[in-house]
């Protein structure tokens, strides 16, 4: 994708949601990046009643309401995971998968990461440790290697990974529970409720990561995105909204944040374009 736009948004949660959409009544283009809807644990909400207007609806109703109108409203979707976030100066190039996208400014909607890292997880990374088997399926053609799937797109992940050659051993949430991740130089064992495998790289598909990874120098008090009154991160910038900033864990919160943080990035945006006479 070549444009650059006015706002690049983790997430399509209700925050990211929110935040795309006042950016579009603002005149600001918008890209949301996410993994797929059903990723966001609002699905999982059996009934969801304090949210106004949608009176006794499922959560996958409201996350769907919620995607159909930002389509309707000019926002964009790039469907992926994003890996990383690099201040390029004036601009920041995410990466999603094995695709790249820029934006004049970042909003991180993506929700409360619970996940902890399996032990061996960071100190493998790019090792034997991959979050993306589209980058780096190919470098195990022929090889055995391991998934463990924990986002919605997993189980399609892993089929490419065969497709490409790789031998799969897969891994969901009823086969496992406790993980290792071993080696010397590079992974050569992945040992899963105390069985060994030996596979040469494990690939983690988790939903999210953890915001600090994927924007290092990102404050962060906990789980938590550290934010002022305006959902400014302590970069300029990178904005936070919903979940990941701290609760209550609500729709209505992630929602209200995400319009002030949405108002705040276009405000940075404006003020960007006057800097630079127009030319960002
Ligand atoms: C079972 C359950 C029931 C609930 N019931 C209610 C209720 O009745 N009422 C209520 O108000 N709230 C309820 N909630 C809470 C509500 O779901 C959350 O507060 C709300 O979804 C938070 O919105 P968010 O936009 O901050 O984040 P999320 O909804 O978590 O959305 C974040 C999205 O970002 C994606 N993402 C994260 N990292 C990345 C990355 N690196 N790259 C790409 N995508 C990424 C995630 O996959 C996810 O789709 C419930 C939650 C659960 C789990």
């Amino acid at each position: 994708m070549d444009e650059i736009f006015d706002l690049v948004i983790i997430g399509s949660g209700p925050a990211g949601v929110s935040t795309a959409l006042t950016a579009r009544h603002r005149g600001k283009s918008a890209l949301i990046v996410s993994t797929a809807p059903e990723d966001s644990p609002l699905c999982r909400a059996e009934h969801v009643d304090n949210y106004p207007g949608f009176h006794n609806a499922t959560g996958r109703e409201l996350v769907d309401a919620f995607v159909k109108h930002a389509e309707a409203s000019g926002v964009k979707f790039a469907r992926g995971r994003a890996l990383a976030v690099a201040d390029m100066g004036g601009v920041f190039g995410v990466s999603v998968g094995a695709d790249f996208v820029q934006g004049r400014s970042v909003v991180l909607a993506c929700g409360l990461n619970r996940a902890k890292p399996f032990p061996g997880e960071s100190e493998f990374l790019g090792r034997g440790v991959s979050y993306c088997a589209t980058c780096d399926g190919m470098l195990y053609r022929g090889k055995p290697v391991a998934v463990i799937g924990q986002s919605a797109d997993a189980p399609e992940e892993a089929e490419y990974l065969r497709g490409i050659g790789c031998i799969v051993e897969y891994f969901d949430s009823q086969r496992a529970k406790k993980y290792e991740i071993k080696g010397e130089e590079r992974v050569t064992t992945l040992t899963a409720d105390g069985a060994d495998y030996a596979v040469d790289c494990v690939f983690v598909l988790r939903s999210g990561l953890s915001p600090d990874s994927l924007l290092p120098g990102l404050e962060t008090i906990g789980a938590h995105i550290s934010v002022d009154a305006e959902m400014a991160t302590n970069l300029p910038g990178v904005f936070a909204a919903g979940d990941c900033i701290g609760g209550p864990y609500q729709v209505a919160k992630a929602a209200g944040d995400g319009n002030v943080a949405g108002l705040s990035a276009c405000k940075y945006v404006e003020n960007l374009s006057k800097q630079t006479g127009g030319k960002q």
